[in-house]
This record gives C-alpha cells, sequence and structure tokens, in this order.
C-alpha cells in the first residue's frame, strides 16, 4: 500500500503513519520527491483495507497495494482491459490496424495517406504533429496546423487518430484535437509527461523506450494509470540492440510478456523498429502470431519524398497487401478479424 502524504504535511504526520505501518508489521520505506512524501509499506491481506489509513492527519490518498506489485497489473484486474479509441477497440480480440504517415508534411500528403489506409483496412490514423527528431535541424512537425490537417482527415474517412505529444504544456491542446495520444519512445521515463496524460481523459500509446527493460516500461504505465487513466496501450517498438542492420531490435517476448503481467492491449510497431520497410511485413507478421492486439504501421504515398523515416514507410499498395496478410495470421491464431 502506498499512502500519499498531503504537501504540507508535517514530519510528525509522517512519523505517525510510518509508526501505525510499522506497528501492523509493515516493510516500510519513505519517499520525499518534489516536495511530497509517500509511504509505502509492504502490507498483505488485513491491511489491504484504505479505511483506517484514509483519515489519518496528513494523508492525502492512499493507493492499495496489488498483488506483483502494480495496478496495470494481472494481480490488480484478472480481465484484458480493452481501450475504446473513438469507437474502434483495441484489446477485445480482434485485431486493430494503425497507420499513417509518420509525419504529417501537408494537408495533401495527409488526406492522400489517410483515404488509402482507410481504403486497406486501417482502423486508426497515425500521423504526428509534434516530431521528437534526433538533431534540432530537421522537420519537427507542423504543430496545431497538422493537428487541423488529423481533424480534417477523421472528418473525411471517419477513422479516429492518433498523434504524439512531447510537451507536458500541450498534452491539452493535443487531447482536444486527438482521439489517443502518444507518448514516445525517447519519452517514456519523463515522469511529468506520464503524470499529466495520465491527468486527461483521451486514451493513452506508451511506447517502450530505447533501451527500456519490460518492467521499466511497465513502471512507466503505473505512472499514468495511478493519476486516473485507466486507458492505456503499450506499443512495442524495438530496443536499442548491437546490429546495425535493423535500426532497432523488435523484441516479440514483448508480446506475451505484457500480456501475462498487465491487463493491457499491446500493439506492435514494426515499422520503427526495422527502420527499413523490406522488413515491415515480416516482423507485422510475427507479432500477429504471437499475440498482439494490433500494428502501428507507417504508411506514405511517396516515401522517396518523406521528410521523416521514408526507409521504412510502405507503400499504400503494399500495405493494403499485409492487411490481407496480417488478417490470415490473425484468423490462423484464433483472433477475429
Ligand atoms: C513514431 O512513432 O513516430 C516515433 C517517433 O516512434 P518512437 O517513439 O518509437 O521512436
Ligand atoms: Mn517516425
Amino acid at each position: 500500500m502506498m499512502i500519499v502524504m498531503q504537501p504540507d504535511a508535517t514530519a510528525d504526520e509522517v512519523a505517525a503513519v510510518v509508526a501505525r505501518l510499522r506497528g501492523a508489521g509493515a516493510d516500510v520505506t519513505v519517499v520525499t520527491e518534489g516536495g511530497r512524501t509517500v509511504v509505502s509499506g509492504t502490507t498483505e491481506g488485513r491491511l489491504q483495507d484504505e479505511a483506517p489509513w484514509k483519515d489519518l492527519p496528513g494523508v492525502e490518498r492512499v493507493v492499495p497495494s496489488v498483488r506483483g506489485g502494480r495496478r496495470v497489473g494481472r494481480g490488480y484486474r484478472h480481465e484484458d482491459t480493452v481501450v475504446m479509441v473513438g469507437d474502434v477497440p483495441i484489446g477485445d480480440g480482434s485485431l486493430t490496424i494503425i497507420a499513417g504517415p509518420c509525419a504529417v508534411e501537408s494537408r495533401e500528403q495527409l488526406l492522400r495517406t489517410a483515404g488509402a489506409v482507410k481504403a486497406a483496412g486501417a482502423h486508426i490514423l497515425r500521423g504526428d504533429a509534434f516530431k521528437p527528431r534526433t538533431s534540432p535541424y530537421t522537420f519537427q512537425g507542423l504543430g496545431k496546423a497538422g493537428l487541423e490537417c488529423l481533424a480534417e482527415a477523421r472528418e473525411l474517412t471517419g477513422m479516429p487518430f492518433v498523434a504524439e505529444v512531447l510537451d507536458p504544456r500541450d498534452v491539452e491542446m493535443v487531447a482536444s484535437y486527438a482521439d489517443m495520444i502518444r507518448i514516445g519512445a525517447r519519452n517514456m521515463s519523463n515522469h511529468a509527461l506520464l503524470r499529466e496524460v495520465g491527468r486527461q481523459p483521451k486514451p493513452v500509446q506508451l511506447k517502450r523506450g530505447r533501451a527500456a527493460t519490460v518492467e521499466e516500461w511497465v513502471d512507466a504505465a503505473e505512472y499514468i494509470y495511478n493519476e486516473g487513466n485507466t486507458r492505456i496501450v503499450m506499443v512495442e517498438r524495438g530496443v536499442r540492440a548491437f546490429d546495425p542492420s535493423v535500426r532497432n531490435m523488435l523484441d516479440i517476448s514483448a508480446v506475451p510478456l505484457i500480456e501475462q503481467r498487465t491487463h493491457l492491449p499491446i500493439v506492435v510497431d514494426p515499422s520503427h523498429a526495422a527502420g527499413r520497410r523490406d522488413l515491415v511485413p515480416a516482423l507485422a507478421k510475427a507479432a500477429v502470431a504471437a499475440g498482439a492486439d494490433g500494428i502501428m504501421v507507417d504508411v506514405h504515398p511517396e516515401p522517396h519524398e518523406a521528410l521523416v523515416d521514408g526507409s521504412q514507410a510502405l507503400r499504400p499498395e503494399a500495405f493494403a497487401d499485409l492487411v490481407g496478410e496480417l488478417q490470415a495470421v490473425a484468423r490462423a491464431v484464433g483472433r477475429r478479424v
């Protein structure tokens, strides 16, 4: 159990909570971060009840302990969480296909891509207005104008869209347009951003950090969940490895691991894993065979002209072929298609 103290809790109030937990037989840890103290105790069975703790002086709230230690864990909730993005489910036993350009580059490019992926069978559009680029001198995204294009594409195709947010100050604005918000790999450990998206109502895609263990990634989801937003979808996108043949090494084992350890849906992004389009179909099929709830794929009508990640984008025709193959694999492993 975690007892979150009020920001102005006194040392005596903290000490009283600690003493009481210890008196009940718990091992106690006290952490003060950003001016706020959290008292954690390894409590079991009889101590799970929050009632005796929440009215103690200085206590703001009580997060009950969970078997396996986390609220996103299977021990806390056995049934699978189904996340609705607009009217599209992720995690209900179907295969959800998310596709679109890495970045919104122009209205024309986005509308063309959106129409093509919709016709090929995609359910959700992807496209970013804020890009986390390695170099500050490369295209950073169109910002709000990009979100306006995405809203227009939603209007025209009926597909909800997901877009990345990079800055806690933009969360409210991005959430006012997007049907789903993405935390990118570079921000998986940005706790201020995780908390901020946890406090708004739109569903969240949480990408695995570039060198994050599965445990660290699940802890990042816990930051979002603890703020009240339980609509989280995990996205495996490969981890940094030693072989330059690929941009990142797709970790297929993350699919069954996330399924075992959490009740959250898991989606795989083979495009940002491979970094090259020739490998995307094989990785996508492997992910579906391993049990992924969805796939997120980069598609661009003119990949050689793309401002971002052209080398990994599928042309619309190749994407349409892939959707057919993914549906066959999904059927073979017992998914509803
Ligand atoms: C993306 O999906 O566009 C992206 C930037 O991916 P990642 O955060 O996985 O690098
Ligand atoms: Mn990209």
